[in-house]
């Protein structure tokens, strides 16, 4: 087995350590950035290698619908399939039994739902209440694809069957996602249902493994306490190779580092720690000294496409390229910043290209977004090993 994780610095709660997977070494605390469809959106993989990407996470559920397991099994794999020979993680498909499930029906989207008190965070379903796409039982979950209405099954096993055909270097359990909507009790028995499939996910791991995969097990139990502390205590006691903490972390931020704060020293020390869905600075700060590892966001990609981009002296951290002010504003996007479109273009010439809708405008958007997270990232691990993160911290939010 390839997989090992060291941890070589600690500052407070705060890890800095080394992943290693079969197709490579992981610095942590590390982004994972998100490429749902077998691709970061609009950017090759030289360029992630270029920005400083270690590991990109892709999405069991959408790869099932489209192309299939199947074929990228043909095709030698996933990291074959999308020219990624680094380290490589999937989802399991959760996420989405929620947001095309009870997200829909309720009217709320992942996203959106985890903080509904705050405004617009690019959640999907910003719609009407919709059918429900998906029903779950305690076999698992049927539904229907949203490209052509057929119908599938996900059991906790065929999701490792899945996984084991597109090959990542570390892939996660089926879990069910509940919306800060559900009750109380909704929300244990989908924890207790979760924690069912964990140990038949685990049981099919172990009978099936070739020693070049590692498995993580997913925390759930909502914005519960007892809940969150139950799921963590018994997700921990399972043989995992790693602990991933999912599913609604409350109505605000304060309700997640609430969530974190109960989960995290529940979960095994030497082991790594995924946080699914949080990706903007304030959040990493917040996750990262609480102990979690990983982190994977869509934020910072879609974001990046919308031409909100990721600054360091402006309220939130963003600038939205579009207003009139940059029109002939001849600085790169963020003085001093050493990735590819800084180095060449100018906020007027991105403005540009984001009024005329040009593709380029995209992918350099997502250029900088993703080498401005990649860059705090070093500067995290490296305040991590010199003892002074509360300082990083402290430096970067007074001037936000
Ligand atoms: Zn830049």
């Amino acid at each position: 087995m390839e997989f090992e994780f060291k941890i070589t610095a600690r500052d407070g709660a705060a890890r800095a350590g080394r992943l290693l997977t079969t197709h490579g070494l992981i610095e942590t605390p590390s982004f994972v950035a998100v490429g749902t469809q077998a691709t970061v959106k609009s950017l090759t993989p030289e360029e992630l290698r270029e920005i400083g990407i270690q590991v990109i996470i892709a999405n069991t559920y959408h790869l099932h619908l489209r192309p299939g397991e199947d074929l990228i099994g043909e095709m030698g794999g996933l990291h074959r399939f999308m020219g990624w020979d680094g380290p490589l993680m999937t989802d399991s498909g959760g996420f989405q039994v929620f947001s095309l499930g009870a997200g829909r029906e309720q009217g709320v989207g992942k996203i959106a739902s985890i903080f509904p008190e705050e405004r617009d965070r690019g959640g999907h379903f910003k719609s009407k209440r919709a059918k429900p796409l998906v029903e779950v039982n305690e076999e698992g979950v049927e539904f229907i694809s949203y490209l052509d209405g057929s119908r599938h099954h996900f059991t906790p096993e065929g999701v490792i069957e899945i996984e084991r055909q597109l090959g990542a270097d570390i892939i996660l359990v089926l879990d069910e996602c509940t919306s800060p909507l559900h009750d109380y009790d909704y929300t244990r028995a989908a924890m207790e249902r979760t924690h069912r499939w964990a140990r038949r996910a685990l049981e099919e791991f172990e009978r099936t493994t070739d020693g070049k995969q590692a498995l993580f097990g997913i925390v759930q139990g909502g914005a519960y306490r007892d809940l969150r502390e139950e799921s963590a205590k018994f997700i921990s006691s399972l043989n995992f190779d790693g602990y991933a903490i999912g599913g609604s972390l409350g109505k605000s931020k304060r309700e997640m580092h609430q969530v974190l704060e109960w989960t995290v020293p529940l979960l095994p020390e030497g082991q790594p720690r995924h946080l699914l869905g949080i990706g903007e600075v304030e959040d990493i700060f917040a996750a990262v000294e609480r102990g979690i590892d990983l982190f994977d966001c869509v934020a910072p990609t879609r974001m990046a496409r919308n031409g909100t981009l990721f600054v360091r002296d402006s309220k939130r951290f963003r600038m939205h390229i579009s207003n009139a002010q940059y029109r002939d504003d001849p600085r790169p996007i963020a003085e001093g910043c050493g990735c590819y479109t800084c180095r060449h273009y100018s906020r007027a010439y991105l403005r540009h290209l984001f009024e005329a809708q040009e593709l380029l405008a995209m992918r350099l958007a997502t250029i900088h977004n993703l080498y401005f997270l990649e860059s705090l990232m070093r500067q995290i691990r490296a305040a991590i090993g010199e003892g002074r993160l509360a300082e990083l911290k402290r430096e970067w939010l007074s001037s936000a």
